[in-house]
């Protein structure tokens, strides 16, 4: 887990772990620091050391990614849980780190915002219309349909 929340890929367990809210504890000669996942930027020196996934037992979640090529590392993903008090979606592959969003918005509108990244595999505006498209699939996935 360590490995795949310190990598530069875009991978896909900090955009789950940023939908369900979670924080890594992060250590270092400096003393421990607690960071939302989707907020991690970790220095030279510093280890994550744990984990913290808040309670999530009986909400609904969907995941969807899309992969272009062999590697499997999306051009874009999104991960959707459900909880008490409304949706949180997060978004991978399409900014530097996770985006997270807390509060439930029409999938185009939700992700025009997103500072989407432009490189050899996909521009900014196509990743931001494919996460649309995940986030449609995915909020209708958790709704039953
Ligand atoms: C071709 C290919 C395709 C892949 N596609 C996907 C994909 O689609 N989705 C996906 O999720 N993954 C994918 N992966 C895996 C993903 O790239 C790896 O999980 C990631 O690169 C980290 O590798 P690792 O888990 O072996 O960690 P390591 O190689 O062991 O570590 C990676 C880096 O993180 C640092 N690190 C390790 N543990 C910690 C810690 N506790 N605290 C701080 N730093 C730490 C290490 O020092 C190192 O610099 C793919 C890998 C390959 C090779």
């Amino acid at each position: 887990m360590g490995g795949n929340l310190a990598a530069s890929a875009p991978t896909d367990l900090p955009v789950a772990l940023a939908a369900l809210r979670a924080s890594v504890l992060v250590a270092s000669i400096r003393g421990t620091r607690s960071v939302p996942v989707e907020e991690l930027d970790l220095a030279a020196d510093e280890l994550i050391t744990q984990v913290v996934v808040p309670d999530a037992l009986g909400s609904r979640w969907a995941y969807g990614k899309l992969a272009l090529n062999a590697s499997a590392y999306s051009v874009a993903a999104v991960a959707v849980v459900v909880q008490p008090d409304g949706p949180t979606c997060a978004f991978a592959a399409v900014g530097p780190r996770p985006d997270r969003l807390d509060a439930a918005a029409p999938p185009g509108e939700a992700c025009a915002g997103l500072n989407a990244v432009t490189d050899a595999l996909a521009d900014g505006a196509y990743r931001r219309r494919a996460a649309a498209v995940l986030l449609e699939d995915a909020l209708l996935k958790v709704a039953g349909r």
